[in-house]
């Protein structure tokens, strides 16, 4: 791997972040707080929240077996996408390299941050192969983005290959792992010790039912973290979310009873759609949702429009021609959805 030095851009390395009133004193106990302009009424939301999160990353530490220095939160994973090109990626100069079709995220944040983004299309498996990821990438390529279990595909990529872009890239390598509660994939979190150059992705949005409060996690070590943490809004996960994270992390036999169900459904719903006369294939998924491949998507999407059921029309996606994105729902929403396509003529 090259040096953090290296990778990062250097206004970001020699940054002297913003030093909030709360982290100044940290560590001491302290029972008068008159260092921050609040308001002393109307506890608890008069006070700032904890600037870098302790004890909710203390509990995620243990949920995910990474420890708490491993760990960024970001305000959904939308934020730990785009922090990596604020931190490393020079507008106009670097570029990035990513696999094709993915989650949208990745090209609007490079869009935004003026990141030449550098697509290599997955093969009819929807699989990669290692060298041509390697092959895109040139000496001003900061970040490769995978994402497994891959979104809209649904499923895992190769971990054999995915390692080998790991191993064989010097700059960092980014795994988005939204899906992985749904999957039996071995979690690449579990090997960050291993590789200095790879941040997994995790949110609180999908497995664990808390899209609305917005948390979403990086695992890295811990001088990618400490970069993250420098360039971050002070305080970019409020207190509500915080809270709210902690009661969802208490339970999380709840969430592996919804996947049970979830998967189940999934089953159900696969078997379901390989005998409608609309429905010409289904690509297998590791995730809560599958691809299908219809006769007319757009049409059928606009028929199930119509009768308010909202599906994800990826037909203009590369590779996914006429393909609808179905989410796990419900029993009684999958049904429903089930019976509006058997009546589609
Ligand atoms: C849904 C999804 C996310 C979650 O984003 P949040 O901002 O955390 O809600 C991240 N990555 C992928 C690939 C997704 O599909």
């Amino acid at each position: 791997m090259i040096s953090l030095e290296r990778l990062c851009r250097p206004n970001i390395w020699s940054l002297a972040p913003y030093s909030s009133a709360r982290n100044e004193y940290a560590g001491r106990e302290a029972r008068v707080f008159l260092d921050a302009n609040e308001n002393p009424y109307n506890q608890p939301y008069n006070r700032y929240p904890d600037p870098l999160q302790l004890e909710l990353k203390e509990a995620i530490a243990k949920v995910k077996g990474v420890p708490a220095e491993s760990i960024f939160l970001g305000n959904g994973s939308d934020e730990a996408i785009d922090l990596p090109y604020r931190c490393f990626c020079q507008p106009g100069i670097d570029n990035v390299v990513a696999i094709e079709p993915t989650y949208g995220m990745y090209k609007v944040c490079a869009d935004i941050n003026d990141v030449e983004y550098r697509p290599v299309l997955l093969d009819e498996h929807f699989q990669i192969t290692a060298d041509k990821l390697l092959a895109a990438t040139d000496s001003h390529t900061k970040i490769i983005w995978l994402c497994t279990p891959n979104n809209p595909t649904g499923n895992c990529l190769k971990r054999e290959e995915v390692v080998k872009v790991i191993e064989g890239f010097e700059g960092l390598v980014i795994v988005d792992e939204a899906y992985s509660d749904f999957s039996a994939q071995k979690t690449l979190r579990s090997d960050l010790a291993k590789y200095p150059n790879l941040i997994v992705l995790n949110t609180m949005s999908k497995a664990w039912g808390c899209a609305a409060i917005r948390l979403g996690m990086a695992f890295a070590s811990r001088e990618i973290i400490a970069i993250f943490n420098k360039v971050k809004y002070p305080y970019n996960v409020n207190l509500l979310t915080q809270q709210q994270a902690l009661e969802a992390l208490k339970e999380p036999f709840e969430v592996d009873n919804w996947v049970k169900i979830l998967l189940q459904e999934r089953t159900r719903m696969v078997d379901a759609f390989m005998l409608l006369p609309i429905c010409e294939h289904v690509y297998s998924t590791d995730a809560n949702f599958f691809l299908a491949r219809m006769t007319d998507a757009p049409a059928i999407y606009n028929y199930l429009v119509d009768r308010g059921i909202i599906v994800r029309n990826r037909h203009r996606v590369q590779l996914c021609q006429n393909c609808l994105r179905i989410t796990i729902g419900t029993k009684p929403e999958n049904s429903e959805l089930i019976a509006a396509l058997r009546q589609y003529a």
